[in-house]
């Protein structure tokens, strides 16, 4: 089994049109989930990282994971006004409409080399939003790993043309 086999789709969730990949069925099968980290490791075997970014929510179960094996901090990114302390923020485009991603202020030192971490990349704004608060904050973005790609929607080359690593387990 790879871990594209792990992965359910459920057709018109959360609206019509939409074919959602859940990953709830990958996490909770104990060989899935090992792969899932294990393969989301392999490109920066011997890179520094100090810090894992995670988009909520997917991203902070991967995120923490992954951290873990990195012996790295885990640095949450969070939909607006969940965060408890002063926080800085970024907007970003969803297919209908707008939302804001936060990080608190001083969860990234300037300087520190930081792993974006996200279970589905489509069009790439989550991510950028993920990575312009990196920037902001003075951390250096080692690159984005994220268990599925959606190649038509162009979030990779989003990404890889602002000079950002980006890292898919399946497409
Ligand atoms: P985007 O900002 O367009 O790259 O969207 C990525 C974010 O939306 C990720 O946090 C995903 O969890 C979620 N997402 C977008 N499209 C899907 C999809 N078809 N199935 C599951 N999650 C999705």
């Amino acid at each position: 089994m790879s871990v594209k086999d792990y992965i359910r789709t459920i057709p018109d969730f959360p609206a019509p049109g939409i074919m959602f990949r859940d990953v709830t069925t990958l996490f909770g099968d104990p060989r899935g989930f090992r792969m899932a980290v294990d393969q989301l490791l392999l490109p920066w075997a011997g890179v520094r990282i100090n810090k894992v970014a995670g988009l909520e929510a997917r991203g902070f179960i991967l995120g923490g994971a992954v951290a873990h094996q990195l012996s790295a901090g885990f640095v949450p990114m969070r939909k607006k006004g969940k965060l408890p302390g002063r926080t800085i923020e970024q907007a970003y485009k969803l297919e209908y409409g707008t939302a804001v991603l936060e990080v608190h202020d001083d969860a990234i030192r300037p300087g520190e080399k930081v792993l974006l971490v996200d279970d589905l990349l489509a069009t790439g704004g989550t991510a950028e939003a993920g990575l312009s608060l990196i920037g902001q904050l003075g951390g250096d973005a080692v690159g984005c790993a994220f268990v599925v790609d959606l190649p038509d929607l162009g979030g990779r080359q989003l990404l890889e043309t602002t000079g950002h690593r980006v890292h898919a387990l399946c497409s």
